[in-house]
């Protein structure tokens, strides 16, 4: 049992630094939540932070554990724990949840969704941060680059180390999510990721490693800018990545199920039969190669889809790279660019709002670079 008395210290001076008001919102109990608004600075930007947990809200049991964490920490915590955020933003906050991100799930992401789109519409919100686990972090990301339609930036921010770790990094990657949001340099660039000093693109980004600092990046696409002094300085003028689309979900109050199944030497028939039956509205392969699945696989799945008509996207499982379009004929759809992370929730997509296979499968192909 990890004893309460390592925290005495972090608490308190969390305690101690509390020049923010705190409200109980209870605007409805789906989620433990909290609304939280920092005294109004009118020459400062109006940033609204949406906590969903995660690494950045965890704490160890001594300040070397980098492991085997618990999460629990408030977005008041939060934002108690760097006072110099009210140097440069107002802050709105509001708890979706308290989870690992292995657990962010449709009502979250919906929920996010729906939140961030309102909150974007208020002329005195000049943007919006996610706090977000590390781990699926870059799935929240894609899905609102797919679902929120605005200038102003979303900025998605984790932390590998917890809060209680020597050179903890949530507190600075806040700072720094915070300080995006709230750039006019940042606008017209979509949903973005900051970690470790980078910013990168919602679209492209990815987790590259479990454990370290500097894990997310594109290996293709690069990154957008970085941070020096805690300036964001970008290397290009905004631009739109050529596959996004953009789906209004005004409407929808759950996702498609769509499930991802890793390709492998030999890969078994049986996992296709039991996704479907398991309810899947959608499948997606993490190839290996491009894209590729055994051939007993692939007999078990145009069987499936002979049967039930659910779609099948090819994606890959190495790292990068992308699956070249499919003949027409073919009842497998190529992933594009897309990692098997970001298909399935593409896919989920336009399956919730109704689309067929030709629609899916001209979504994909937006992703491939016009030659
Ligand atoms: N290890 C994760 C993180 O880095 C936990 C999670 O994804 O929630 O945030």
């Amino acid at each position: 049992m990890k004893s309460f008395t390592h925290f005495l210290p972090l608490l308190a001076s969390l305690a101690a630094a509390s020049p923010i008001d705190l409200t109980k919102a209870g605007l409805h109990n789906l989620f433990t939540r909290q609304d939280i608004q920092t005294p109004i600075n009118a020459s400062l930007p109006n940033i609204t932070i949406f906590a969903t947990g995660g690494t950045i809200a965890s704490q160890g049991s001594t300040n070397t554990q980098t492991t085997g964490y618990s999460i629990g920490l408030g977005v008041q915590q939060l934002i108690t724990a760097v006072p110099e955020l009210l140097n440069i933003s107002n802050i709105a906050g509001y708890q979706i949840s308290n989870v690992g991100s292995g657990d962010i799930n449709s009502t979250i992401s919906l929920t996010l969704a729906h939140m961030i789109n309102a909150e974007l519409s208020k002329s005195s919100v000049s943007g919006v941060v996610v706090t977000h686990g590390t781990d699926t972090l870059e799935e929240t990301a894609f899905f609102l680059s797919s679902t929120v339609n605005s200038t102003k930036p979303v900025v998605i921010v984790g932390a590998m180390r917890p809060a209680t770790a020597l050179s903890a990094d949530g507190p600075l990657n806040l700072y720094q999510a915070i300080l995006l949001a709230g750039s006019p340099a940042a606008r017209n660039r979509g949903v973005m990721i900051t970690l470790n000093d980078r910013i990168g693109s919602a679209f492209y980004t990815t987790k590259n490693n479990a454990n370290t600092l500097d894990t997310f990046s594109s290996t293709e696409a690069g990154q957008l800018g970085s941070f020096v002094n805690q300036v964001p300085y970008f290397f290009y003028a905004p631009a739109e990545p050529v596959g996004r689309t953009v789906f209004d979900l005004a409407n929808a109050t759950s996702l498609a199920k769509v499930d991802i199944l890793f390709a492998h030497q030999d890969m078994a028939p049986d996992l296709i039969d039991s996704a479907v039956q398991g309810g899947a509205k959608g499948l997606v392969f993490a190839g290996v190669g491009a894209g590729g699945i055994s051939s007993k696989a692939n007999v078990a799945a145009q069987a499936a889809f002979n049967a039930t008509g659910v779609p099948m996207v090819a994606s890959h499982r190495s790292a990068d790279g992308l699956v070249p379009p499919t003949s027409d004929d073919d009842f497998i759809i190529s992933s594009g660019y897309y990692n098997p992370q970001k298909a399935r929730v593409l896919l989920q997509l336009g399956l919730t709002i109704g689309w067929g296979n030709e629609e899916i499968k001209e979504a994909f192909a937006k992703s491939l670079p016009v030659p």
